[in-house]
């Protein structure tokens, strides 16, 4: 059943964070004759015909691949792949992710978000010397100053608001007709949680919220985002949209939901792909009444 479970989560992978430092045993995974390096285009997952992911041999410098751990045994690596950050996520990338094994889109998922975080981390923060990678590509090190980095994630919020059976969906400019989600906003400096899930809802949509309840989370690999949702109960219905951030919002009851989640023509949005965590977040919901 899709949706149930958030996207690019369940790969159930042995990360094996130990070996990273240790050369020796990288080698033997290297050389172990189930070891696979995943087909990447650019940032993109390399997929055959059934939008499966396309393994090869490993292969090239050791010091420019990624250790993604053991899969049943076999060590998977993944190429540090130079690319430039990409802005709007073309719509066949899109596709490719719908048609996607959940469990595959996680594998690519790590190693996307590994390889992003890699292109924009090329120079030292603190003394802008160039760093290279090391720890089997979950770090870099400053080449001046020794500084280590280490890969991080930023919190996001997603939520819905909830008010007598109904919640509140939104959409941006630009995205495609009738389709609308959870609204969203990155964690701040200073706050927990809870308090930007409520200053979201009031920023972009008037909204105030009281009781704000924890649902799941997904790491979004766009550029390298953990998505956590959450339900939040609101003092009221009225809207007060910030139309630069959002064009337009809706209450949807049960019934909406269900509709667009079923993709029913007369529903009353288009709901967010399965792989996005919005798609789970209302699933979630509807299941709930
Ligand atoms: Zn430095």
């Amino acid at each position: 059943l899709r949706g149930v479970k958030p996207g690019f989560t369940g790969a159930g992978l042995d990360r094996a964070d130990h070996l990273r430092l240790d050369p020796a045993a990288l080698a033997v995974a290297l050389d172990h004759a189930e070891a696979r390096l995943l087909g990447m285009a650019g940032l993109d997952p390399m997929v055959d015909d059934e939008a499966r992911l396309v393994w090869g041999a490993v292969a090239g410098d050791p010091a420019r691949l990624l250790f993604l751990g053991f899969d049943a045994g076999a060590p998977l690596f993944a190429p540090l792949v130079e690319a430039e950050p990409v802005g709007a996520r073309p719509a066949h990338l899109f596709r490719i992710m719908a048609a996607m094994d959940a469990r595959e889109a996680a594998i690519w998922g790590a190693a996307r978000a590994l390889n992003e975080w890699h292109n924009r981390h090329r120079f030292c923060g603190q003394c802008g010397a160039a760093s290279t990678p090391y720890r089997a590509g979950w770090g870099r090190r400053c080449a001046g100053c020794e500084a280590e980095m280490f890969p991080r994630v930023d919190p996001v919020v997603i939520m819905l608001a909830e008010h007598r059976g109904r919640v509140l969906v939104g959409r941006q400019h630009g995205w495609p007709p009738g389709r609308y989600s959870a609204l969203a906003g990155f964690v701040e400096p200073g706050e927990s949680i809870e308090e930007a899930v409520a200053r979201e809802l009031h920023e972009e949509a008037g909204v105030r919220v009281g009781d704000v309840r924890y649902v799941a989370s997904q790491p979004w690999p766009f550029p390298s985002q953990l998505m956590i949702a959450y339900i939040a109960q609101a003092e009221d219905d009225r809207l007060s949209l910030d139309t630069k951030e959002i064009e337009d919002a809706l209450w949807v009851d049960r019934a909406g939901v269900a509709a667009a989640l079923a993709g029913k023509v007369a529903a009353p949005f288009l709901a967010p792909p399965p792989f996005a965590i919005a798609h789970t977040l209302l699933g979630r919901w509807t299941r709930e009444g």
